[in-house]
């Protein structure tokens, strides 16, 4: 799949626990693109903060922060591996701590502005799936393809649960609903750039639908909406 000789960029948001990374990752692989997890990006910076005592309220100090993180990200397997001033923190991320503090460092205008910087220059070269809030409606609003991934707050929760349970972390699964609940509110009612389904965006409830399924039915969105 090529456009004017550069091949599509895809973006797919969604609220927590919807199954983007999961499936992006998958049809990333197939499809032979890149796959961009920018919901890590906000985690290395919230870590970063957490080590550093920073107040989740400053944010001046988060913005001062975010500036002077260096964050990359490489390969293994179209698994993204991220570092933070070159180490890896990629399971480190994914920790409760992080994931409960990391829609207050998101929703910071100048901490958004650092890593939207980065996530367009990731995105240049085309051949990429990019994931997040707020991808198709801020991030890259040309983009090629726009998707909005959900399911019910239960299945997502359960889908989180397992997830974590999977990396050894003991679970309570009605804190979890709560925590995401709780993002999803920050997450959609913050002034930059909330998580919004973008206008264009075909919307995907995975509810009721297996992995394979998801991941057939991304193919089929690309497919149709980068080759009109
Ligand atoms: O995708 P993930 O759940 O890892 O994202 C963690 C958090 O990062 C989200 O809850 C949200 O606060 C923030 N985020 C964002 N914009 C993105 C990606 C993630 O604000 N594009």
């Amino acid at each position: 799949m090529q456009r004017n000789g550069r091949k599509p960029v895809v973006a797919i948001d969604g609220p927590a626990g919807a199954g983007k990374s999961t499936v992006a990752r998958q049809v990333s692989k197939e499809l032979g693109y890149i796959y961009i997890d920018t919901g890590a990006m906000y985690r290395a910076v919230t870590l970063k903060a957490l080590r550093q005592g920073i107040s989740m309220k400053d944010e001046q100090a988060l913005t001062e922060l975010a500036k002077k993180t260096d964050i990359k990200i490489s390969y293994c397997d179209h698994t993204q591996i991220i570092y933070m001033d070159g180490e890896d923190v990629s399971a480190e991320i994914r920790s409760p701590r992080v994931s409960q503090n990391v829609s207050l460092v998101a929703k910071v205008p100048g901490v958004r502005l650092e890593m939207v910087r980065l996530q367009r220059e990731l995105a240049k070269g085309g051949g990429i799936i990019m994931d997040g809030r707020d991808i198709g409606s801020y991030v890259l609003p040309d983009a090629d393809c726009k998707i909005f991934l959900t399911a019910s707050a239960a299945e997502r929760a359960r889908r989180r649960a397992r997830d974590l349970r999977d990396a050894g972390y003991e679970v309570d699964l009605t804190q979890l609903e709560q925590e995401i609940a709780w993002r999803d509110k920050i997450d959609s009612t913050r002034e930059m750039a909330p998580l919004i389904q973008a206008e264009g965006a075909i919307l995907i409830d995975t509810s009721e639908m297996s992995f394979d399924e998801v991941v057939q039915k991304i193919k089929e969105c690309i497919e149709q909406q980068t080759i009109n």
